[in-house]
């Protein structure tokens, strides 16, 4: 099911981490610098005013390990609205910093869900990117996130140091019996000031390519669409840096890698539906749903129409995709998929 609530993130870079993963520029990828309680309350305070009800979520750092008294600030900046305009609060954090009693706490404060920055249940590449934890360490902060009944959220990298896709694909099977409520999915890119920075320069690492990446996170995607886990959220928010190129130096970087990915997978998800010479003639359903299939540079369509020949797309208002064949018409709703 899509996520309907609107998230306020509040980026906290880099508090609470032990050290720097070796991709990770908190700083870059947020804009955000040296957050406090009281930068915090005036972005809800903005936050606000726009579209409610909302999530508060603290992102960006490893919460659960701040200075509690850091956690009760940050906590009780939300709690007067908490049932009324914010619905609940979310928190990013490592899973070796993942307590039963420490959780339990949170969620009588308002915590109800909880994103563990996992990356990979590969150990080689826990180790290689630095992340200074266990797949153990994940195994049990997720089954501690579930025991006390928040919502576990799984971010996911792919193309880190020393995976190759059968080490990804390992890691999507992992992944499902941690059975996360929902998944993000992020490319690896090489950020300036990072630790992998350095290596990409030395040669040691090479990133995935566009089009690389764009086929193993459809690939990803139409695993979790396949177990009904959403993915709500695929390549990183682009903000102004990273589009002009100022804080990455290499990697599959691009503003519209979500809308890619969905589209690959949506050609491959309908294709499959179709009989053996069975032939789509039209396609149509709401603006969304059509533009996700069609894509980018129409990189959908024209997928469709090499093996299909031309088809007809219509925008309509209806929610459901209805796609004419010669045989019959296939409609799916959202309820056939998460995306
Ligand atoms: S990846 Fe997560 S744990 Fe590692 S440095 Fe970045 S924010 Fe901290």
């Amino acid at each position: 099911m899509k996520e309907k609530t609107r998230i306020l993130p509040i980026f906290i870079s880099f508090q609470g981490c032990p050290h720097h993963c070796i991709y990770c520029n908190q700083e870059k990828i947020t804009g955000v610098q040296d957050m406090t309680p009281e930068k915090a309350q005036k972005e809800l305070e903005e936050g606000l005013k726009g579209q409610i009800p909302l999530e508060v979520a603290f992102y960006g750092g490893t919460f659960t390990s701040l200075d509690e008294d850091l956690q009760e600030a940050y906590f009780s900046l939300v709690t007067p609205y908490l049932g009324k305009e914010v619905t609940g609060i979310r928190i990013s954090t490592r899973p070796d910093a993942i307590e039963k009693d420490h959780l339990v706490a949170l969620k009588k404060k308002g915590l109800k869900k909880v994103e563990l920055g996992c990356q990979s249940l590969d150990p080689e590449v826990l180790k290689k990117a630095g992340r200074g934890h266990s797949l153990e360490d994940i195994k049990k902060a997720s089954r501690l996130v579930k025991e006390v009944g928040l919502d576990l959220g799984v971010q996911q990298m792919l193309g880190l140091p020393g995976e190759d896709f059968a080490s990804f694909k390992k890691s999507l099977e992992e992944i499902l019996f941690l059975k996360p409520d929902f998944v993000r999915l992020y490319p690896t890119l090489v950020l300036k000031e990072t630790g992998l920075a350095q290596l990409y320069r030395e040669g040691v690492y090479k990133p995935l390519s566009l089009e690389e990446a764009i086929q193993w996170a459809s690939y990803g995607l139409g695993v979790y669409e396949s177990h009904k886990i959403p993915v709500i959220r695929i390549g990183l928010q682009a903000t102004e840096d990273l589009a002009e190129g100022k804080d990455f130096l290499a990697g599959p970087y691009h503003p519209s890698f979500g809308q890619m990915v969905k589209t690959d997978f949506l050609v491959r998800y309908l294709l499959n539906l179709l009989e053996p010479e069975e032939r789509i003639q039209r396609i149509e359903g709401s603006g969304q749903m059509v533009s996700n299939l069609v894509g980018q540079h129409r990189r959908g369509r024209k997928a469709l129409e090499k093996g299909q020949g031309p088809i007809a797309f219509k925008n309509t208002l209806d929610r459901v995709l209805k796609v004419q064949t010669d045989k019959r018409q296939i409609v799916i709703g959202e309820k056939d998929l998460c995306i």
